[in-house]
């Protein structure tokens, strides 16, 4: 019987909500924690390692100065008074991080596998410092970095878990600690090859971290406490109106975070739809809100689209011409080249004349894409059976996310008709043929203008019924 309890940036970031921190886990039994880095770390981490691959040398001391003083300052405040262990352990991470990016300016040179290893500074710190708040309130903790727990491939930026592997080690590493009474703290987003060389699994993946665990131990839920009070109908920094759902399958959960709901990771829920382990998102700064549950299957609360979501800074790339309808095997080469560039795809659309296929890859990929298919479709080219590849960008891609879509008729015709009304162009679009999910391209200058659309027309139309709050979030009044 374990509860996973994940905190993000904006969560461990200060004393006051490393205070609430304890909290939870004090309230929670037979708690694991993950920790991200202190908000903003990796996007400083990543900077001074940029800085140093460059040779700026000045810019790398001046982020490590504000970057380990701001540590040991919250170490400090969080955990009161001298807390040795974790005081040394911050030290030691700072030494290894300096001499790192100290290699990597005189190399002038910062592959994936150096910037994994300097930004795991972020991470590991957070969990030193957690782990200490917690032993100064009496609570028995003991940070532990993943590079111990998660195996992965070494692909280096967004390295891959060898799941069966990392499950055993979760069993063999944590259950011991926990059977002892104490705590561990788990740094998320890092892992390490076979080899022991440190990895990270993607941007914002300390989610995935607490859901591999979540799997890997049986654990009865798998909490992620964020700064806001679940995943909401809209982004709300985007969309003033935004309120927390109550309830979400997996699988829309998966829809909006793949089209860029920030507040969980893509890949977060699937370890945990395999092991059947509710996912609640949770707000640190107002623990008794009941959040958002995801489960296997939300019961019908009679919404339409549940969430809008968006992505920006994406490239759409069309492949355009009349001879290309009905060639066997068109398709497949255009995604053959797609892969063999390792260029992710977003999102597909192809008319049903065939006379065009778009694709909408990140925006930084698209010339090279387009490069690469005019290489490829070099014959057809000249041949005019393919009259051009055109690239688009910026873009963005927004979806309109509910089960409750499928099945119902009329939707399409809403969401277009608000978006015209609204006066957004839509430039591409593709329905999933699960028929949860319509998402559609449109300049990233009007992507605001187009959630916002979408969501007054379906969002703020009815009030979803609230859920009862979670147990686990009840007792850390
Ligand atoms: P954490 O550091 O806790 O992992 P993130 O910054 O990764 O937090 O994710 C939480 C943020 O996600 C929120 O502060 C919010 O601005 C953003 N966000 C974007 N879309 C949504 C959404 N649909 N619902 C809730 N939050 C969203
Ligand atoms: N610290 C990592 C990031 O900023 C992972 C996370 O926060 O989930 O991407
Ligand atoms: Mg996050």
């Amino acid at each position: 019987m374990t509860t996973i309890l994940k905190f993000g940036g904006t969560s461990v970031a200060t004393a006051d909500v490393i205070e609430r921190v304890c909290r939870i886990v004090r309230g929670t039994p037979h708690p694991v924690v993950v920790v991200s880095a202190t908000a903003g770390t990796t996007n400083a981490l990543i900077g001074a390692a940029r800085a140093a691959a460059g040779g700026d040398v000045v810019a790398v001391e001046t982020i490590m100065a504000r970057l380990t003083a701001s540590h040991d300052d919250l170490l400090r405040r969080a955990a009161g008074k001298d807390d040795g262990e974790a005081t040394r352990a911050l030290e030691d991470l700072a030494q290894r991080t300096k001499a790192l990016l100290r290699s990597v300016a005189i190399l002038r040179e910062c592959s994936a596998r150096s910037q994994d290893a300097i930004v795991s500074y972020g991470e590991l710190a957070s969990s030193e410092i957690v782990a200490a708040a917690l032993r100064s309130r009496g609570i028995a903790a003991q940070a532990v970095p993943a590079t111990r727990i998660v195996v992965t491939d070494d692909a280096f930026g967004g390295a891959a878990p060898a799941f069966e592997e990392t499950y055993a080690r979760a069993r063999t590493e944590l259950s011991p600690i926990v059977g002892r009474g104490q705590v561990p703290v788990v740094t998320g987003f890092i892992g390490a090859t076979r080899e022991g060389v440190t990895t990270t699994l993607g941007r914002g993946a300390s989610d995935y971290t607490a859901a591999i665990l979540a799997a890997g131990l049986g654990a009865d839920e798998c909490l992620i406490y964020t700064d806001v009070s679940g995943v909401m109908s809209a982004d709300p920094r985007m969309v003033e109106g935004a309120r927390p759902i109550p309830r979400l399958s997996y699988a829309e959960a998966a829809e909006l975070s793949y089209f860029g709901a920030k507040v969980l990771h893509p890949r977060a829920v699937l370890p945990a739809i395999e092991a059947g382990i509710p996912v609640r998102i949770l707000n640190t700064f107002a623990a008794d809100d009941p959040g958002t549950t995801i489960t296997a299957r939300a019961e019908a609360d009679g919404s339409i689209v549940k969430a809008t979501t968006s992505l920006g800074g994406l490239g759409l790339l069309t492949v355009q011409g009349s001879g290309m309808s009905g060639i066997p095997g068109f398709a497949a080469k255009v995604f053959d080249t797609t892969a063999a560039e390792g260029i992710s795809v977003l999102m597909i659309s192809q008319a049903s004349s065939e006379t065009s296929i778009c694709l909408v890859v990140p925006a930084d990929t698209a010339e090279r894409l387009k490069a690469a298919l005019e290489r490829m479709l070099a014959k057809e080219l000249a041949h005019h059976d393919v009259e051009r590849v055109l690239v688009e960008r910026p873009i963005a891609v927004v979806a309109a996310v509910g089960e409750g879509m499928r099945g119902t008729p009329g939707v399409a015709a809403r969401v277009f008709g608000a978006l015209g009304r609204g006066g957004v162009n839509v430039i591409a679009i593709a329905q999933g043929s699960s028929e949860r999910n319509i998402s559609f391209c449109v300049s990233e200058a009007d992507q605001a203008k187009a959630v916002r659309a979408i969501h007054a027309e379906f969002g703020s139309s009815r009030p979803v019924p609230s859920a009862p709050p979670p147990a686990s979030a009840s007792s850390v009044r």
